[in-house]
């Protein structure tokens, strides 16, 4: 499945690409057109945008060893060298620059605000008061450079996330989406990424300013006065220590709780939107009204428990401040009454204790949004970290242009740790055979077809293609020569034209044409205004089954493929719907392996052969007439069927 061309179609896709064709509907709504009035302006926007040609996106089903790193904050950070020293000099800047003003008010009350002739003292206070505003205005300046920096950074660390994340999606294996719920997988991609934004924009650059600045200050209070500094910033930051591993202790559970919470949130919400149908029919909506409420709550009480512990760190570290400078009254008092410290001095600690504790409280702030973040990155390295459960060999080899000869030689095979589903399957499909499974539900038909296209790898024995283990060869090169038919077609918005040439998106028009005729889509394509090129509403909802199944059988048909495996869908067709389904299904089995999950014994009557699966095992194979003749499973499940329709063998 190759990830370069893109949904749309090698670069001709977006809204006014390929000639003007329309393109996808937005919001549910049919493209309407161009108005004629805007096709100029349109026509002056499309001469000035650059032709950026198709993008250069590598998909490998390996994993670089880039992509295998784990993902850290900072690996993330590092990845963009140059404007995160930039931001670290300009933090560096700003934390010393803003510290000047105190030291100099200091020195205006000690050295300057003395009694003597005023002359004097005007020129010392006016170049004072300059340099005190030269410093200010360069903090400023310096400070919108970091914004713009980090926001910046911010942007790309997210963007290069996004991808990251999407990338490792493709490349997960079926039985992960079916076993996480598409809500949570939505929120990973959306609010947890979301929730580094604040971090990244702002907040990391505020918590190294912040943690700077008590740094600076405290150097500061040192060398202004050795045991007063002593006495008050020693007797802070243990307590504020000791709170801060407490917070973060506490607010790494909350946080997690959180993201949880929020993804149970969403998924709960998806679950509802796509079932929507059945929930109304069923009168299922106050039922979901009392789930979603239980589900919110949750979320809620997570809510309500970050607040509180953020509610105890605040305002605790806060009151640790406040006490820390009543204790310097106290003693800084003593000392300047009893000529151990100057007025100045006692002032200039003052305004320094006040900015040390300031950033506290902003360092709160951000803590807490960086353990937010943190708990919003565990997350994510938990989905990165997340390998397929079908690997691709390091070593694996391109599967060369196949016969379609399928083998499975001894096929055990389980979901999981559940129980076997499949026991010792032997099975030879030849090329150009169409093979129908028949059997019962639940005896393991799918299965069967799911290791064929390396869904899933058996747990014992092998599949083989052409001699060739499905393990050993990549799954490009494997799936390339595959046409799936699952038994509901998944229609993506867009239109038909777009839909048919899913598969093979460098097709010509001709050919998707060809493919839809072949099929015999051509009385639904006469009806509808727009013919090949008409939107499909959200999953072809709009369409009949019969009609969807007709594109994606064109889909396939146009693939090319040499090993076709088809679901039947089993949803009851008109008589009409049917034969020209069957008509297309003769044209697309024609002269190539095909493995058909029939759930109708019509179609399964004019396989090459069929195989009766039942209980996870192959009872019986041979020709519609060999197994009537046999009398044994299948013979039985005819009998049944034709009393019930009405055929003759
Ligand atoms: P069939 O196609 O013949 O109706 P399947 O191959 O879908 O049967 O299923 C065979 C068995 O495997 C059934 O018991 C089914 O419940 C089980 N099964 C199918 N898919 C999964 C899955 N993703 N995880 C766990 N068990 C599964």
């Amino acid at each position: 499945m190759g990830f370069g061309g893109g949904w749309g179609g090698g670069g001709a896709g977006g809204m006014f690409g390929g000639g003007g064709r329309p393109g996808a509907a937005i919001g549910g709504l049919p493209f309407g057109g161009i108005p004629s009035e805007l096709q100029a302006g349109v026509d002056a926007l499309l001469a000035e945008e650059d032709d950026s040609g198709d993008p250069a996106v590598v998909f490998t089903q390996v994993p670089t060893e880039a992509e295998t790193r784990t993902l850290t904050l900072w690996g993330l950070l590092v990845e963009y060298p140059g404007m995160l020293v930039l931001a670290g000099i300009l933090v560096v800047v700003i934390a010393f620059l803003s510290q000047v003003g105190p030291k100099l008010t200091g020195l205006a009350i000690n050295d300057i605000l003395r009694p003597g002739p005023a002359h004097h003292r005007l020129v010392e206070l006016v170049t004072v008061t300059v340099v005190y505003a030269v410093t200010v205005a360069l903090t400023s300046v310096s400070q919108r450079a970091q914004v713009q920096v980090t926001g910046r950074l911010a942007a790309w660390v997210m963007n290069d996330l996004r991808l990251k994340v999407f990338i490792h999606i493709q490349r997960l294996s079926l039985d992960y989406f079916t076993e996480e719920k598409a809500g949570v997988i939505m929120t990973r991609m959306t609010s947890d990424i979301e929730n580094l934004q604040q971090l990244l924009q702002d907040g990391l650059a505020q918590l190294a300013l912040q943690v700077l600045t008590m740094a600076v200050i405290t150097v500061i209070l040192f060398t202004t006065n050795v045991r007063l500094a002593f006495i008050t910033v020693v007797l802070v930051i243990p307590v504020l220590t000791v709170m801060s591993l407490w917070f973060r202790k506490a607010s790494e559970r909350g946080y997690d709780r959180v993201r949880d919470g929020i993804a149970n949130v969403m998924s709960d919400l998806s679950e509802s939107l796509h079932g929507v149908r059945i929930v109304s029919a069923h009168n299922r909506q106050r039922h979901n009204i009392v789930h979603h409420r239980n589900v919110v709550g949750e979320y809620r009480d997570a809510n309500i428990y970050t607040a509180q512990i953020n509610a105890v760190y605040g305002p605790g570290s806060q009151l640790v401040g406040w006490l820390g400078q009543a204790a310097l009254l106290a003693v800084g008092g003593w000392m300047v009454v009893h000529r151990q410290l100057s007025a100045g001095d006692l002032v200039a600690f003052f305004l320094y204790l006040n900015r040390f504790f300031a950033p506290i409280q902003l360092l709160v702030q951000q803590y807490s949004t960086y353990q937010q973040g943190q708990a919003s990155v565990l997350k994510l390295r938990t989905l990165l970290g997340t390998d397929p459960a079908v690997l691709e060999a390091p070593d694996a080899a391109t599967l060369p242009v196949i016969e379609g000869e399928i083998v499975f030689e001894s096929v055990t095979f389980a979901y999981g740790d559940g129980p076997d589903v499949l026991h010792d399957v032997d099975l030879r499909i030849a090329p150009g055979e169409t093979v129908a499974f028949v059997g019962p539900t639940g005896a393991g038909k799918s299965t069967l077809a799911k290791l064929v296209t390396r869904f899933y790898d058996p747990t014992g024995g092998r599949v083989t293609i052409d001699g060739h283990d499905l393990r050993d060869v990549t799954l490009e090169s494997l799936r390339r020569q595959l046409g799936v038919v699952p038994q509901e077609p998944f229609l993506f918005a867009g239109t038909i034209r777009d839909n048919i040439a899913f598969a093979r998106p460098g097709a010509s028009d001709v050919e998707v044409d060809e493919a839809a005729a072949a099929v015999g889509l051509g009385s639904l394509l006469a009806r509808l205004p727009d013919g090949v090129d008409s939107v499909v509403h959200e999953r072809g909802q709009s369409l009949s089954s019969g009609e969807r199944q007709l594109i994606a059988l064109a889909r396939a048909f146009l693939a090319h493929p040499r090993v076709l495996v088809l679901d039947e869908a089993t949803s009851n067709l008109d008589l009409q719907s049917e034969t020209t389904i069957e008509a297309a299904l003769d044209v697309l089995l024609e002269a190539r392996t095909a493995v058909l999950i029939a759930h109708r014994l019509s179609t399964a009557m004019k396989a090459d052969r069929i195989v009766v699966v039942d209980g996870g095992a192959i009872v019986e194979v041979g020709t519609h007439l060999e197994l009537l003749a046999a009398e044994g499973r299948y013979a039985e499940m005819f009998a049944t069927w034709a009393s019930q329709s009405g055929v003759g063998p």
